[in-house]
């Protein structure tokens, strides 16, 4: 075959240790063979963010506002005991967060689903994409621990001088205290990301607070989102036939558990933090999960949620074998495949990001799987654990078959 065209590369962020030889791997077998790649790649690997002073990683999250796609890689976000094995000169950030800070992005977090594979809740069959509000709250919190009788104050001094004063509580004993705050223009951009991501992959938007308890501060995360969804997105949702829905967290929650999915959750950031592991625990594998940071003017950065597995690194640099998941990151690729496919209107492409998860789901669905699926699939169903080549090579196989 003709190998499929692009015309504006994505920014290819490589990684670090297990997920860095599958991304070679799936590249050669799936990518290369097929589409002639146009990319702009930069080495997020630990060891030219400490040859680069971490400037490869603010480059790397630039090139993605320039380019509006990139597919990333798992990295190391380096601890002391990185910092040793490494021989790092500083404890660089978390890649991931440095890009997000850049992008002004919220995170979308999805499982990949197949028949064989039930979720942990009986009735959902489709997917449920949790997007986390990740800014401010109570992981930006500042905190007392009372120890005497006194008066707690809420006090805010305006830059023109105005001051607002409020009494928390008479503390008549010890206790504990705790300011938060988040900002407008956060809560604004994690809104438009919300809507432009629904409309991106054409399903319902929930989103939940606790505004009835909360009257200031959750119920402004509401009205911000209502009049945006009204002024902006309301007549192109109506065209697509989707919903934006409001419900209070703890009616959601009993919606989220008797619904069958298909549809983004939104939430606050501790919700988020919360939510986001009790949905992929019960869908059940977290080599399933894929992830998308989308920016509010809409700039996509495809990834797989999991780490770099690095037990199964430190197996492969002993010449063993491994069976480590290249799910995710095979999705991550089509993901940011199909975003380009869509904003430089080629039908070519989008169709081989189609073909590529189908490919991958048929794998699956013969039998052929990782290590790690074939333990969780339902009794009846005859699986066998391949190692991550063969894996790879089996869906290249029924990549072919397509064209
Ligand atoms: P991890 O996701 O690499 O592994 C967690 C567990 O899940 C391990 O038991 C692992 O064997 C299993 N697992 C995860 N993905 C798998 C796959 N594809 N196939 C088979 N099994 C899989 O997380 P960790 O061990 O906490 O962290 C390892 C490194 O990854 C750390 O250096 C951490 O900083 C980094 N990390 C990076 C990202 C990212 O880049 N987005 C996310 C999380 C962790």
């Amino acid at each position: 075959m003709e190998k499929i065209k692009m015309t504006t590369p994505i920014v290819e962020m490589d990684g670090d240790e297990m997920t860095r030889i599958l991304w070679k791997m799936i590249k050669d077998e799936l990518i290369y063979p097929f589409v002639d790649l146009k990319s702009e790649y930069y080495d997020l690997g630990l060891k030219e963010r400490e040859r680069t002073k971490d400037q490869v990683t603010i480059d790397s999250a630039n090139a993605t506002k320039r380019l509006g796609v990139a597919v990333k890689c798992a990295t190391i976000t380096p601890n002391k005991q990185r910092v040793e094995e490494y021989n790092l000169s500083e404890m660089w950030k978390s890649p991931n967060g440095t890009i997000r800070a850049i992008l002004d992005g919220t995170v979308f977090r999805a499982p990949i689903i197949i028949d064989p594979i039930k979720p942990q809740v009986k009735n959902w069959k489709k997917p449920i994409t949790i997007a986390r509000h990740a800014y401010g709250d109570v992981y930006k919190g500042t905190e007392f621990r009372i120890t005497e009788p006194g008066k707690a104050e809420l006090v805010f001094t305006g830059e023109s001088g105005k001051v607002e004063r409020a009494t928390i509580y008479d503390f008549e004993c010890g206790g504990v205290l705790q300011g938060l705050y988040n900002k407008d223009s956060s809560i604004k951009s994690f809104a438009h990301s919300c809507f432009k991501y629904a409309i991106s992959t054409k399903q319902d938007l929930w989103f939940s607070t606790k505004d009835t308890i909360s009257k200031k501060y959750d119920q402004t995360f509401k009205l911000m989102f209502q009049e945006i969804y009204d002024n902006e997105y309301k007549e192109e949702f109506e065209k697509l036939g989707i919903k934006y829905f409001y419900t209070l967290i703890d009616d959601a929650v009993a919606r989220v558990i008797r619904s069958e999915g298909g549809y983004i959750w939104a939430c606050k950031n501790y919700d988020g933090d919360v939510m986001s592991d009790m949905v992929s625990t019960a869908f059940g594998s977290l080599a399933m999960m894929t992830s998308v940071l989308v920016s509010p003017d809409g700039k996509y950065e495809y990834e797989a949620a999991h780490g770099t597995v690095t037990r199964h690194y430190y197996k492969y640099l002993k010449g063993e074998e491994t069976s480590t998941n290249p799910m995710a990151t095979i999705f991550a690729w089509s993901g940011a495949l199909r975003k380009r496919g869509e904003m430089d209107n080629l039908p070519d492409l989008i169709k081989f990001a189609d073909n590529l998860e189908a490919a991958s789901i048929e794998t699956l669905m013969e039998g052929t799987m990782t290590k790690d699926l074939v333990g969780l699939v339902e009794e009846g169903f005859t699986a066998h654990a391949v190692n991550s080549l063969e894996f790879i090579q089996a869906i290249r196989r029924h990549v072919e078959a397509k064209y």
